[in-house]
């Protein structure tokens, strides 16, 4: 059995982002499936924090089983289910408008939440929840502004990605639809709880009664994944294979000369690929 890395000896839970880290597009990165069984074989808990919320952690949970991972519903901490239990926390059996896909509206439904039809003639609105939706319209962005400004929503976002990396290249991420909400509305988010929020890293660390010096976040992404697992205090390492490049983190360091601005920004590791966890 290979060992961990020195830096990694003390680790007892990895924290997996999924795009750029484990797959890109549809395509499981090369022997992404043997080191994360390699890391359950040595007892390491192996959980996965996506701000990704377009489908189910049931669905998520296929999608690795294709790729040759197994999981289970629990494993997974996505933006939408984080977003569920927190608003499940501030009111049970609310009225939401989404602007979202079905992974968010399935998460929300499951747990009791009537999800309104753009149109819906009801007076009062508890919530508009904004995440990534790939049918967005104009129609959708009027009723969610409706429903803030004329009939009480609290407004949520799930997450605010700017991009969202596919197999060739990007797509236009969450942060997209979330910021035309606060244009038409004026309004910023009450909460977003994806990353970089370190809520759902918290959340992992208590329901799996881990503590931070034991745990690592392994993403793809400086600015959600580094900044959310630094600002959670764990160990954080970026992986080359998904959006941020060797020429990003320099760029980074540069600046640090001037000013310490971008200091949290900056992972513990760079490895080019998982692979190089270990020794
Ligand atoms: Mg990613």
């Amino acid at each position: 059995m290979r060992e961990l890395i020195n830096d990694l000896k003390e680790i007892k839970l990895v924290i997996f982002d999924l795009d750029g880290v484990i797959y890109r597009g549809k395509n499981l990165i090369p022997n992404v499936d043997k080191i994360i069984q390699e890391l359950k074989d040595q007892s390491i808990k192996v959980v996965y924090n996506t701000n990704n919320s377009t489908i189910t952690r049931k669905m998520y949970v296929e999608r690795l089983e294709k790729l040759g991972i197994k999981s289970v519903i629990s494993d997974f901490y996505t933006s939408a289910s984080i977003t569920t239990v927190e608003i499940t926390k501030m009111k049970k059996k609310s009225t939401i408008f989404i602007i979202g896909e079905i992974g968010l509206k399935t998460e929300l439904e499951n747990c009791g939440h009537v999800i309104i039809e753009e149109g819906d003639i009801t007076n009062h609105v508890d919530f508009v929840v904004v995440g990534l939706d790939r049918n967005f319209n104009y129609n959708k962005l009027s009723f969610a502004q409706k429903c803030i400004l004329e009939k009480g929503a609290e407004f949520i976002a799930t997450n605010s990605d700017t991009t969202l990396p596919v197999e060739k290249g990007l797509k236009p991420g969450a942060g997209v639809m979330v910021n035309a909400v606060m244009t038409c509305t004026n309004k910023e988010p009450k909460i977003i709880y994806g990353k970089p929020n370190p809520f759902g890293i918290t959340k992992i660390l208590e329901e799996n009664r881990i503590q931070r010096e034991y745990t690592c976040m392994i993403g793809d992404r400086l600015n959600t994944d580094i900044l959310a697992g630094n600002r959670a205090g764990i160990k954080t390492i970026v992986v080359l294979t998904g959006v941020t490049t060797e020429e990003d983190i320099d760029i980074i360091k540069n600046q640090l000369i001037n000013s310490e601005k971008n200091r949290e920004l900056l992972p513990f590791l760079v490895i080019n690929e998982l692979e190089d966890i270990f020794i």
